[in-house]
């Protein structure tokens, strides 16, 4: 069933953006590629060294403020973390992303314009068994008022997410997503990242957000809302905390199969979430997705058989 095979892209796209962080022009192409190869990026700069970084959370680098996988050589790919969620929910597994600079293009600070690239590129069903992670047991990380679990359950991924910011504009947001790539991307993939006005100063003293600007990030200061075309959606902050988590999730390697809780958490910390998990291989099973569902189809049938039988 083509619905349980690996996917990767039918034709190569590119795109050309800044870096959120840099504030660096960067060109990103992105390939089809073979069975088992996963996410992987591609440095073709001179600086690069022609450096292959898989997308997985042991390559991780620095959560900051983005996801930033590195190699052994300290060749580094910054802010992948809006792509991945486009490719998580648009059921990409196999790619490979070149790109000739230190970040992803930060385009308008959403995961849209990468659902608009990967529709564009089509996709092409593959000749391999598609794999997911199974939660078999309920996993925590906490780190102060910061808390996510995993939890098992039957079917998909299903994920809630919850916010609390001082700012009034912000304040306390909740949102449910059950992963499929239509309601990413009606619900989900138009959310922007968001900063603070008085954090900026900061952060490009340090050498982040140097490329940001109200055409690809919502900024706040205080309590007011400093884009002048407003929200995309009334809880566009909650929704964007969602899609990085969605995009950070796709880290572990696989999509999942369970429900993901979020509270206040950042890229930080859904890494420490997934480090827990793959701590303690009791907590989860990696199961071929055609065999695990007709497993639970099998199952709805003699439900089915024994209902009548005593009726
Ligand atoms: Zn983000």
């Amino acid at each position: 069933m083509e619905k349980y095979q690996q996917k990767t892209i039918k034709h190569e796209i590119s795109c050309v953006g800044i870096g959120l962080h840099t504030g660096n022009k960067i060109s990103m192409t992105l390939k089809p590629a073979d069975v088992n190869t996963g996410i992987v990026f591609h440095r073709t700069d001179p600086a690069g060294q022609d450096a292959y970084i898989p997308a997985h959370h042991d390559y991780v680098v620095d959560t900051r403020m983005c996801t930033c996988i590195g190699n052994k050589d300290g060749v580094k790919v910054a802010t992948i973390e809006h792509l991945m969620a486009a490719i998580h929910a648009m059921g990409i597994n196999n790619m490979l992303i070149d790109i000739d600079g230190p970040e992803t293009p930060v385009m308008d600070g959403s995961a849209v314009p990468f659902v608009f690239l990967l529709e564009c590129a089509g996709t092409k069903v593959q000749s391999a068994p598609l794999k997911a992670i199974k939660i078999l047991k309920p996993v925590t990380y906490k780190n102060g008022d910061k808390e996510l679990t995993l939890q098992p359950s039957e079917k998909g991924l299903k994920m809630h997410f919850a916010i609390d910011f001082p700012a009034s504009v912000i304040g306390h947001q909740e949102a449910d997503l059950d992963l499929t790539a239509s309601n990413f991307k009606n619900m989900f993939s138009r959310a922007r990242t968001f900063g603070f006005l008085q954090d900026i100063e900061m952060l490009r003293s340090i050498g982040l957000a140097r490329g940001g600007s109200l055409d690809n990030a919502i900024l706040v200061n205080d309590n007011t809302i400093m884009n002048k075309d407003g929200l995309r959606y009334s809880n566009e902050f909650v929704r964007h905390k969602m899609l990085d988590a969605v995009g950070d999730l796709y880290m572990s390697g696989y999509t999942l199969i369970g429900e993901f809780s979020g509270s206040r958490s950042g890229h930080t910390d859904t890494n420490a979430l997934l480090t827990a998990l793959f701590a303690d291989e009791s907590n989860y099973e990696i199961v071929d997705m055609a065999s695990y569902y007709s497993s639970l189809t099998e199952e709805n049938d003699d439900d089915k058989e024994f209902r009548l039988e005593c009726a």
